[in-house]
Formats: structure tokens, sequence, C-alpha cells
């Protein structure tokens, strides 16, 4: 009776994971055509400056929209496309819409724009990433500083060396250079020597309940102390609140991004919400 009863159990298992390992095959599948099937936009997250409270750039996020499953988060589809190498037109298509829309900006007059956009570690590792990068600028013309490209240190880990490599490349193009989800990976101090960056990003589970939780507060004090003694510039992510603005500022953290500004916007509606921003008066 209890062996019966354990080997159903057993036989339980192995259907669901053959069910999820199906359905993961079947979405890997869907990922695959989104390109083509114009599933796939982008969304434009605010980054504020604290000094003067302009905005002074934006970082692209990507979205899929599933014919039946709706919204997928890209914590759930990049890994995907990353493991089959979808990635590489996924993240050339975001790159192209990223620079096209910038362009589109600076012609209706908000040229001081910036466009951050997230490179995953095999597009880094893309022998063609810096032609490419300069291809894009050059057709789009966007002068290079008004690019940023974020990686994460996760993405560096997993070949430091053609990381390096690759990133002294780009940053030789004069593109920005950001760190991305700072505090979150390996051994960040050395990758600031090592690496030619130009921002940190203090991760937003470290914004999350400053100033109450005493540790992420002396955390996200030290990132930006660091980032000051190197000469790096330092924003932070995941900014909800006005009580977390005013620490950041009070310790020196130079620009927020996060839902107390606004959420990631589409297209559309971003160049609203752009002239909304240049005509608030400060402070409100
Ligand atoms: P990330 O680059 O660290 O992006 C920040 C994430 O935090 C975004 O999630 C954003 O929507 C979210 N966020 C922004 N402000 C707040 C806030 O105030 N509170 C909270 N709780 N969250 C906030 P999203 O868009 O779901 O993206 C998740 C991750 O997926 C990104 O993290 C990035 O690693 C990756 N990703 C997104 N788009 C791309 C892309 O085009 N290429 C690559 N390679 N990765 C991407
Ligand atoms: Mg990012
Ligand atoms: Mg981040
Ligand atoms: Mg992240």
């Amino acid at each position: 009776m209890a062996k019966s009863r354990s080997h159903n159990r057993y036989q339980f298992y192995i259907a669901t994971i053959d069910t999820e390992i199906r359905q993961r095959k079947k979405l890997e599948m869907d990922l695959h055509e989104a390109l083509e099937h114009h599933e796939l936009s982008l969304v434009y997250q605010p980054q504020i400056d604290f000094k003067t409270s302009q905005m002074v750039g934006a970082e692209a996020l990507l979205r899929w929209k599933h014919p039946e499953k709706g919204l997928i988060s890209p914590e759930m589809f990049i890994p995907m496309a990353e493991s089959n190498l979808d990635i590489i037109p996924i993240g050339d298509w975001v790159l192209e819409s990223a620079c096209h829309q910038l362009h589109e900006w600076r012609q209706n007059g908000f040229s001081d724009l910036r466009i951050a956009v997230n490179l995953s570690a095999i597009q880094l590792r893309d022998k063609n990433i810096v032609d490419r990068i300069n291809y894009l600028l050059n057709k789009y013309q966007i002068p290079p500083q008004r690019l940023e490209i974020e990686v994460t240190e996760t993405c560096i880990m997993e070949d430091i060396e053609l990381s390096s490599e690759q990133l002294n490349k780009i940053k030789a193009t004069g593109i920005t250079l950001a760190l991305d989800d700072f505090g979150t990976g390996y051994s960040s101090l050395s990758y600031l020597k090592q690496f030619p960056f130009d921002k940190l990003k203090i991760d937003k589970t470290f914004v999350e309940d400053l100033p109450a939780n005493k540790e992420n507060t002396v955390i996200v004090e030290a990132i930006i102390q660091l980032g000051r003694s190197f000469g790096i510039e330092v924003i932070a992510e995941g900014v909800e609140t006005r009580e977390q603005e005013t620490h950041l500022i009070n310790s020196g953290c130079t620009e927020g991004q996060g839902y107390f500004y606004s959420k990631p916007i589409p297209e559309k509606e971003f160049a609203e919400f752009l002239r909304a921003w240049k005509n608030k008066p400060a402070n409100s």
C-alpha cells in the first residue's frame, strides 16, 4: 500500500516536471517568434537629477506581450532568450529601437536626454557588439555620451577577461558605462578598479526600506562614498518615496529612478510626460 502510494506520487512528480518542461519549451518557441510577431516593445523609465530635479535620461526596459499569457516579466524571458541565443537578435532590436527613440526625442527638442540600455552577458561577449553600437550611433546621429550601456556584475563575472576587453572597447567609443544592480553580485570592489565604469546603480533591494533599515542605510551610504572616491556617479534605482529620496540626497547620491517619479512608460505617452515634467514647478 505504502509502496504504491509513493509510486503514484513519483509518477505525479514526473508528470508535473514533464508538463513544466513542455510549457517552457513552448514558451521558448513563442519567444523565438515574438520579434517577428511584433510582440516585443520598450517602455522607458525616467531618471532624475537630484540637484536640478530635471529628467536627464530614461532606461529602456523590454516588454513581451504574449498573445495568450499576456505580459511576461523580463526576469523570466530574458534568461530564456539567453539560453538559446535569441538574446542576440532581441538585444539588437532593443539597441536599435532605443537609439531610434532617442533620435526622435532629440528631434523634438529634448536633446539633453540620455538613454540607458541593458546589455546581456551574451551580447557583451559578442565580437560584433562594438561595430553594431558605432553603426547605430552614426545612423541615428547620437553623440556617444547620450547612450548608456548597463551591465551587471553577474554579467561580467562569466568571463572577466573578455568582459574587460569588450567594456574597454565600448568605453573607447565615448559611451557611458553603468554597473547595474550594484552590491548584489560578487567582489564589487575589484570591479571598480578593473573596469571603466562611469556610473554605479544602487540595487533597489538596498533602497527599498531606507532609512528604517539600518543595514541598508549603511550599505547605501558606503556605496555612495565608494562612488565618490572613485569619481564614479551614483544613481539609486527603486526610489518609491520622498523619504527615500531625501535620505539619498543627504547621503550624496546624485540621481534617482523609481516609481516615486514614474513607472516605466510606453513610447506613446513618454513625450507627453517629458513635456509635463519640464513644466513642473521644482519640488512638487
Ligand atoms: P534592471 O535593469 O535592474 O531594471 C530595473 C527594474 O526595476 C525594472 O524591472 C523596473 O521596472 C523596476 N523598477 C523600477 N523602479 C522601481 C520601483 O520604484 N520599485 C520597484 N519595486 N521596481 C522598480 P523590469 O522592467 O521588470 O526589468 C527587470 C530586469 O530585466 C531588469 O532589471 C534587467 O535586468 C532585465 N531587462 C529588462 N529589459 C532588458 C533588456 O532590454 N535587455 C536585457 N538584457 N535585460 C533587460
Ligand atoms: Mg538596468
Ligand atoms: Mg538594476
Ligand atoms: Mg535588476
